[in-house]
């Protein structure tokens, strides 16, 4: 039933726009009303690394439906012929799901980052709009400050933003972390 209704997520899409277009009223959806499976859905269907057949697979593997790790394991046989790591678990769901080039960087390589880059953006679009609900009106970014910080994310650390600053779309045109893992900080003036 649950899966059913996952798989529902990804044919929705081009539907959804169309009903709403009729309605003379209708407002966009705001990103902070989308669920966190669209965030997932949408750095899935961007990843080169990921099969458009087995995009759904990777949706449920993230929702914690069906892990891609549960499937039945390759030899290592079977991983040399392909040319993988032989050290890497790989399954034959994995298989159905990534490219071989994906197979070959390695699956945690190549979902865990598209994983985290969502739930966090998720959770920064649902903080800034509570920020919002609150009558806060700045916020600052603060990076880890490790080296996995990119240059984009160290010069913004501290930088005081409006609320009405899309931290997410910054992240998209300009940071180059593997997935930013900046936390945002309410300016609260007393
Ligand atoms: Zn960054
Ligand atoms: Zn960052």
């Amino acid at each position: 039933m649950l899966k059913k209704m996952i798989c529902s997520l990804f044919r929705a899409t081009p539907v959804k726009p169309v009903a709403a277009a009729s309605e003379s009223n209708a407002s966009p959806v705001m990103p902070d009303q989308r669920s966190l499976a669209d965030y997932f859905k949408e750095e899935i269907e961007k990843c080169p690394f990921i099969q458009e057949s087995g995009r759904m697979m990777v949706l449920l593997d993230f929702l914690h439906v069906e892990k891609l790790k549960d499937g039945i394991p390759l030899t290592t046989d079977e991983k040399k012929s392909l040319g993988i790591n032989a050290r890497l678990k790989i399954t034959s769901s994995h298989c159905q799901a990534l490219t071989l080039e994906g197979l070959r960087l390695g699956p945690k390589e190549v979902m865990n980052p598209l994983y985290y880059r969502a739930t966090f953006d998720h959770n920064r679009h649902q903080q800034i709009a509570k920020m919002k609900s609150l009558g806060i009106l700045h916020y600052s970014p603060m990076t880890c400050g490790d080296e996995r910080d990119c240059d984009w994310c160290m010069s913004m650390n501290g930088k005081l933003l409006s609320v009405d600053v899309d931290f997410v779309q910054l992240l998209k045109q300009n940071c180059t972390c593997e997935y930013c893992r900046c936390v945002l900080q309410a300016k609260i003036d007393i």
